[in-house]
């Protein structure tokens, strides 16, 4: 990178949230140190705001401010020098989303307006409203803003505010007025039907966005150059309507890019391969700067109980990869056996802060996030996201993008093979060269200029991966007649889709031979659909049966709608499934489709390989170049349903490093590991793997 000056906030850190605000009145700033201490934690997000009647009030600041209509005690007056003295950063919390109904009625003229005319409520329970970024609020919060920065304070974390779009709001005089000065036309109805009106909403509500926090951090900047200031931001496949949170738009104004990436509903065991997902998302776009993956003790919705130690540690070392850990404890919870698991995961980080400094990833493949597509193409599911109020929702429509991107991130956790998450402004301003190969997963909705630097790379050498509607609609959501990226998959467009499947089969097409030659049978399950294709150029490795009448059958025809199809082009190739394959993986888990994925990536595209165990292990490769030093960093995610670990034993590693090695060592297991090196490639013999590990390859 840049020889840009270091700020304190571009060092290793290990945040923590203590929630003690149920005892503000009384609980002793001596304790949130001690905590802090026992915790390894170098950051606190402060609280000082109550929040805990249905969201926040005037009467209950808990600092000196010209809005406070109550005279309570100042925890952040007493707290700065303590936190000074023991050197802990103080962050302070600022909940500018959720306040009290009581609190919001106060300004009718600041309400978040819905479609219907009536005023959004309910955020987390039954009495919390919202408040528009549009309106005076603004200039109320800002005052807030000024006051907190005038303590001696090293930052500010915006909670918030978000735009609704997704629950059809805002439609207050304040946005329609500004939605007419923009646009010269009425503020549309939400109909996410009208494409190009709701584009027109959804830039409206990111561009408000943008507006409100680069205001915000003027006042932020006018109060101190070391201060910082970052948000909460969109999680993985979170489309830009959802909340409004652009990541790329709002990060060029902040110092750094927080969002919830280990916050779980329930048992971390039902997606606990997303926590590490969303690390490596948020470091690619955060662009040089700090990220942050904020995880929660909760075992939501109930935040009092922790998930178990072996959850946390887990999800734990999954946000300290490539991007710095958050860990929120509430009070109530704080002896819980899941904050002795977090301490212990602070501790290592502290323990071992030097091989997690300035690290860059070793990654040879990428996998492509789409926003194009999370916003534009009809099959989109919508995650859980920590808002009581906001449910999952699944998308109804043939071809979804939200299941194809986890398909493709559990193949690749469960075939071991260390990735990148990168999205469409690294396909056209990054350096896609730097990978071995690219993965679209049902990525629909790409522009020219994306698909022109797709067809570059693979001419130049690249490998490219891509399943069913991968390119067929421009960036905008209009479909196109064929796929953009046709020359590469050596297959056009047919335009029609294939019956719903119920017990097909798929069929290599000429077994023992070419890609597929591993496979001990020469069928297996396929996918529900297919988009029929005609191929041009390409080699067809597997096709689909013809529709079958019965799972019970004695003989199953082959059709000749391709299943798996190869193109050459320049000195690079593709690989195309010209159907659902992510997203029926991710129905069904076929055991054999990960390792077509990886067959098909190559020994190549693995940075590093692990063998011997069963076990889903999570791999990252990170490299401090300077150093000619290379990290493996393992975690385990093979969590029973009660959350405890399976460890796994005697695991083989190795790695092809481009350094010299004479040592390698096992952070966690605290031992040199001795080693063998045959062709370049350094193997070694890992005892246990509990939650998580470090393997450290030095020169
Ligand atoms: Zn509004």
């Amino acid at each position: 990178m840049s020889a840009k000056k270091q700020k304190w906030i571009d060092q290793p850190l290990r945040i923590l949230d203590l929630v003690f605000t149920p005892r503000l009145d009384d609980y002793p700033m001596e304790e949130v140190i001690a905590v802090c201490k026992k915790m390894h934690a170098n950051v606190i997000h402060f609280h000082c705001q109550y929040n805990m009647r249905g969201g926040f009030r005037d009467d209950e600041m808990y600092f000196k401010s010209r809005l406070s209509s109550k005279d309570n005690r100042d925890v952040l007056g007493e707290f700065l020098p303590l936190a000074k003295k023991a050197n802990i950063r103080t962050i302070v919390y600022m909940n500018l989303h959720w306040f009290t109904k009581s609190f919001v009625e106060q300004n009718p003229d600041w309400w978040v307006v819905l479609d219907s005319g009536e005023r959004l409520d309910h955020l987390y329970g039954d009495d919390d409203s919202s408040l528009c970024i549009n309106s005076p609020f603004r200039d109320w919060s800002f005052t807030l803003l000024e006051d907190v920065c005038s303590y001696p304070i090293d930052g500010v974390f915006f909670d918030g505010p978000i735009s609704f779009m997704r629950r059809q709001a805002c439609y207050c005089p304040h946005c329609r007025d500004l939605f007419e000065q923009q646009h010269q036309k009425e503020m549309p109805a939400p109909e996410q039907s009208n494409r190009a009106d709701y584009a027109l909403l959804r830039e409206f509500a990111v561009a408000s966005m943008v507006r409100y926090y680069h205001d915000a951090m003027q006042v932020v900047r006018k109060s101190g150059s070391d201060l910082v200031g970052y948000g909460n931001y969109a999680n993985v496949a979170e489309p830009d309507w959802a909340a409004g949170r652009v990541n790329r738009r709002l990060i060029p104004t902040m110092d750094a890019l927080l969002a919830e990436g280990g916050f779980m509903h329930g048992r971390a065991s039902n997606a606990v391969y997303k926590t590490g997902a969303s690390s490596r998302l948020y470091e690619t776009q955060a662009a040089g700067k700090p990220s942050i993956n904020a995880v929660s003790m909760a075992f939501s919705p109930w935040r009092w109980v922790s998930l178990t130690s072996s959850e946390t540690q887990v999800l734990l070392s999954a946000a300290s990869v490539g991007v710095n850990p958050y860990y929120a404890i509430y009070l109530q919870g704080i002896d819980m056996p899941g904050i002795e698991g977090a301490a212990e995961v602070y501790g290592f980080l502290e323990k071992n802060e030097k091989y997690y400094k300035q690290t860059e990833s070793g990654a040879k493949v990428a996998l492509l996030q789409s926003a194009q597509t999370l916003n534009c193409y009809s099959g989109v599911d919508i995650p859980w996201a920590d808002l009581g109020y906001q449910d999952e929702q699944q998308a109804q429509s043939v071809g979804n993008y939200s299941r194809s991107f986890y398909g493709f991130t559990e193949m690749m956790v469960r075939a071991g093979i260390p990735f990148d998450i990168v999205d469409e402004t690294y396909l056209t301003e990054g350096d896609l060269a730097r990978y071995e190969a690219v993965v679209l997963a049902n990525a629909a909705c790409l522009s020219d200029a994306q698909c022109t630097a797709l067809v570059g790379y693979v001419r130049n050498g690249g490998k490219l991966i891509a399943d069913f509607e991968s390119s067929h609609y421009d960036e905008l959501g209009s479909r196109r007649d064929d796929f953009a990226l046709a020359e590469l998959f050596g297959a056009s467009s047919e335009n029609t889709l294939s019956e719903h499947r119920r017990w097909d089969y798929g069929f290599v097409k000429d077994s023992g031979a070419g890609q597929l030659s591993w496979m001990e049978t020469e069928y297996f399950p396929a996918p529900r659909r297919n988009l029929q294709v005609k191929v041009e150029t390409a080699k067809v490795h597997a096709v689909f049966s013809n529709s079958l009448i019965s799972n019970i059958i004695g003989v199953a025809e082959r059709s000749d709608d391709p299943f798996l199809i190869e193109n050459r082009v320049g000195e690079g190739v593709c690989y195309f499934f010209p159907t659902m394959f992510g997203e029926f993986f991710e129905e069904i888990h076929p055991e054999m489709y990960p390792r077509m994925l990886s067959e098909l990536l190559g020994k190549s595209a693995r940075a590093a390989r692990l063998s011997g165990v069963p076990h889903q292990v999570d791999i990252h490769v990170r490299k401090q170049v300077n150093k000619k030093r290379t990290m493996i960093h393992l975690v385990n995610l093979e969590l029973s349903g009660t959350g405890d670990i399976l460890p796994a034993r005697n695991l083989k590693l190795s790695l092809k490093p481009d350094h010299k090695v004479r040592k390698v060592r096992a952070l966690r297991a605290g031992k040199k590991l001795n080693f063998e090196v045959e062709k370049g490639e350094v193997r070694v013999t890992l005892q246990e793997l509990r939650e998580f590990e470090v393997v450290v390859f030095e020169a």
